[in-house]
Order: structure tokens, then C-alpha cells, then sequence
């Protein structure tokens, strides 16, 4: 039936190593042969191409981050590199290709398709939760586990002494991962780059909180907003211990959120997103990303998925208005 290969480009997620494991058995179920791309685009243009055998994916499916390793690679966006990996594509006689990444790696290649016509399927893969066309990519649910278990950490802690904790997320334009965390670990603030916000309104509802008996705080920030050109974290901090009269930490998770044992969800739409994104290659999808939307999967154009911006789900913004924006402050009778 042919040659197919598969790589990595752009941010690693957790939940890569669990699509490579489902892409060499599957492959082999529809009578292809499986190759790994070692380091993304770079390793296509240096013939870090290798056949894969159930050998290699043996006992990776635990294991966050990928086994292939990812990269960026400028000297992709150089046609005569692009030209190089073709031909080292056409020694290995592989013309199909699945490839885990964002919107610059699908640019690329529906870039690479039309100049040599390999033919590939896209599988959205960001923590950040932020490609236009999907409403889920790989790696987005173990990031908001890993979330969740450090700020509940954060909250036992938080309990025993007079303190806000400000945590900052993930999340340069997109406020997913932050809002998802904050409604689900029951966080007192949140702000993203979607949501508008009133500090005098949270100033409000915290002096009312406090005379109630409210000892601790604990904020949600997507690293991407600012206050006045300065990093909300830092500002945030500062406005706990001078206006609320608390004393404030910051915790920013970083790099923590990319890692760790992918979850049993992120598990299995790995074994969807391969299992699609192989179906399509050997039907009619020559170019396309593979989106999961209202609970389907279907084959969108990069166009469809690169030429506008990720929105927020409005519906998950309305739920959080009261809470987040008005800053309603339910208190006691
Ligand atoms: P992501 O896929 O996560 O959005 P990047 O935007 O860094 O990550 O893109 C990953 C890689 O895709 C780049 O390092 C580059 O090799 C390739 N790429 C991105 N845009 C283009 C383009 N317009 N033409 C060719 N290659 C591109």
C-alpha cells in the first residue's frame, strides 16, 4: 500500500507518543509502512527519516513529550530546503505524511504539498487550545491535570497561612487554559485576554469576603495579559498586598503544564486523531487538518484552520461573566 511517515513540529505535547504508538499499528493494519521523522522539519530536510517497528513504540504510550522530539526549523521556509526534504521523502518512497503541530507547521506543509504533492494530515497539537476550526487539541487535557493538581497543592498550602496565590497559566493570546482551570478549581480571579475585568470590582467583593471570614485567595492569570504594559502576575501580586492587605506568592507553572503522564482522554483522541488522519490519507484528503468539532471528527482546509483566529467558546465566556467579570460575590445572609 505504500509508505507513511509521521513527525512532530512546534511546542511538544503530552499525548504525542501515544498517537506515534497508535500511527505504527495502524499503519500496519491498513498494509502501510510506518516511518518515524526524527526533529520535525529539520529532520526531514537531514534525512532523519527511519522505519518504525512495534519495537519503538513499546512501552512509550505512559511517556509525555515525544520520542521523536520536535523543532522549529527555519530553514524549512527556504524552498531549496524544502526541495532537499522532498528528496530525501522520495528516496525513502514515502508520499504521505501525518504531522503534529499548529498553524506555522500546517502552513508549511500545505506549502510543501503544493510544490511536490506529498500529500499530508495535520493533527491539532497545543496546550494552548488555540487553532481556529478544532475545539480540541492533543495535549490540552493533561495540561489543565497538571494545573489542577498544583493549584489544589496550592490551596492546601494556602489555607494555613493569611495569603493570595496569584498562578499564571499558559496562554500568550488565549485564555483557555486559565479560565477552564479557574472554573474548575474553584479559583477566586481570573484574568485572560478575552474577559474584561474591574479590579475595583474584585476590591469590592474581597473586603466583603474578608469580614465574612475569607482567609486566602487564589487568582488565575494567563500569562499573555497585562496591566498597563506590565504582566498582570507582577501587578496582581502587588495589588494583593497593597490594596486587599494580604501577602501574595506567584507560581508560574510554565514549562510543567507541557509535560507528564499523558491522561486517559488525551490518550484516546491521539488513537481518533491518528486513526482519521490515516483514513483520510488513504481516501480522498490529500491536504487537510483534522478537527474535532461539536464531538466529530471532519477534514478541514488550512485555509479553513489558518486563515482566521481561534475564538474563544462564547457559550464557555457567558458562563464565566458573573464570576470573573461582574464579579457577582455571592456571600451568606
Ligand atoms: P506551530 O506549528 O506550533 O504553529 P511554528 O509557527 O513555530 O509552530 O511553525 C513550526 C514550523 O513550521 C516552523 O519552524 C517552520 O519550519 C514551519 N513553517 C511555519 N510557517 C511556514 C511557512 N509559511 N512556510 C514554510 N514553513 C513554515
Amino acid at each position: 500500500m505504500g509508505n507513511i511517515a509521521i513527525l512532530c513540529s512546534g511546542g511538544d505535547v503530552s499525548g504525542m507518543n501515544p498517537a506515534l504508538k497508535r500511527f505504527v499499528e495502524y499503519s500496519f493494519e491498513k498494509g502501510l509502512t510506518p516511518y518515524f521523522v526524527y526533529h520535525g522539519y529539520e529532520g526531514l530536510i537531514d534525512d532523519k527519516i527511519v522505519p518504525a517497528g512495534f519495537k519503538d513504540v513499546s512501552g512509550i504510550i505512559t511517556r509525555g513529550g515525544t520520542k521523536l522530539g520536535s523543532a522549529r526549523s527555519k530553514r524549512f521556509m527556504e524552498p531549496e530546503y524544502r526541495r532537499q526534504a522532498y528528496e530525501n521523502l522520495k528516496k525513502h518512497g514515502i508520499d504521505k505524511l501525518v504531522v503534529l503541530g499548529g498553524d506555522g507547521s500546517f502552513r508549511g506543509m500545505d506549502k510543501f504539498y503544493h510544490e511536490t504533492g506529498i500529500q499530508f494530515c495535520g493533527i491539532p497539537s497545543t496546550i494552548d487550545n488555540d487553532i481556529n476550526g478544532t475545539d480540541y487539541c492533543l495535549g490540552v487535557d493533561t495540561a489543565l491535570n497538571i494545573i489542577k493538581h498544583s493549584v489544589d497543592a496550592i490551596r492546601d498550602t494556602a489555607g494555613a497561612f493569611r495569603r493570595a496565590f496569584v498562578i499564571e497559566t499558559m496562554g500568550r493570546d488565549c485564555g483557555y487554559l486559565a479560565l477552564v482551570s479557574a472554573m474548575t478549581s474553584g479559583a477566586e480571579m481570573c484574568l485572560i485576554p478575552e474577559l474584561e475585568y474591574d479590579l475595583e470590582r474584585y476590591s469590592d467583593c474581597y473586603r466583603k469576603q474578608i469580614a465574612a471570614g475569607r482567609d486566602y485567595f487564589i487568582a488565575i492569570i494567563a500569562e499573555g495579559v497585562k496591566i498597563n504594559g506590565v504582566k498582570a502576575t507582577d501587578v496582581i501580586v502587588d495589588w494583593f498586598e497593597k490594596e486587599i492587605g494580604f501577602e501574595s506568592r506567584a507560581t508560574v507553572l510554565g514549562h510543567t503544564q507541557r509535560g507528564g503522564n499523558p491522561t486517559v482522554y488525551d490518550r484516546l483522541m491521539a488513537y481518533k486523531f491518528v486513526t482519521y488522519a490515516i483514513d483520510g490519507l488513504l481516501s480522498e484528503h490529500t491536504h487537510s487538518v483534522i478537527c474535532y468539532t461539536k464531538s466529530h471528527f471532519t477534514y478541514k482546509s488550512i485555509d479553513e484552520v489558518t486563515g482566521s483566529r481561534y475564538q474563544l467558546d462564547p457559550a464557555l465566556l457567558d458562563l464565566a461573566r458573573s464570576e470573573y467579570q461582574q464579579v457577582l460575590c455571592p456571600l451568606p445572609l
